[in-house]
């Protein structure tokens, strides 16, 4: 089961500047994960060495590494295909059900911070709105005729 990465989403957002900008939503987490902020790098635990975190880059360290494609190995491994954004480092490797959950929360974490960003600027725009309409009120610009 591969997840392209075709499928997405244009969302039209216009900032509180006025400036209008197009936020990209892929159906894969994978995507989302690409384009949200790395999370905080979780304290190290020396006695589990043999745990590979497939967010960290092995060539750059950046822990925006994503998988571009997935599937089941067997009962207790998955076979994927890695990518990282930041140096192009790829790389189709089998890995335990443990670092795969892992990563799997990593990436559900990049997709709620992207969540956040987004209804951030949601809220923005929505405020940005209410005190021009109210501006408007306040110089009578706005008269019954209006509506
Ligand atoms: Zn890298």
């Amino acid at each position: 089961m591969a997840h392209p990465n075709g499928d997405h989403q244009l969302k039209r957002i216009v900032l509180p500047s006025g400036k209008t900008i197009e936020v990209v939503y892929f159906e894969s987490l994978a995507a989302e994960a690409e384009a949200a902020p790395a999370p905080a790098p979780a304290p190290a635990k020396p006695a589990k060495r043999t745990q590979v975190d497939l967010h960290v880059c092995p060539e750059c360290s950046s822990e925006l590494v994503y998988p571009v494609a997935w599937e089941e190995a067997d009962e207790s491994h998955w076979s994927i295909a890695l990518r990282c954004p930041n140096c192009e480092w790829a790389e189709d490797g089998v890995y335990a059900q443990g670092d795969c959950d892992r990563f799997d929360d990593e990436l559900e974490r990049g997709t709620d911070a992207l969540t956040r960003d987004y209804k951030r600027l949601m809220t923005a725009n929505l405020a940005d709105e209410i005190e021009r309409f109210a501006h408007a009120l306040e110089v009578d610009a706005i008269l019954p005729m209006d509506f």
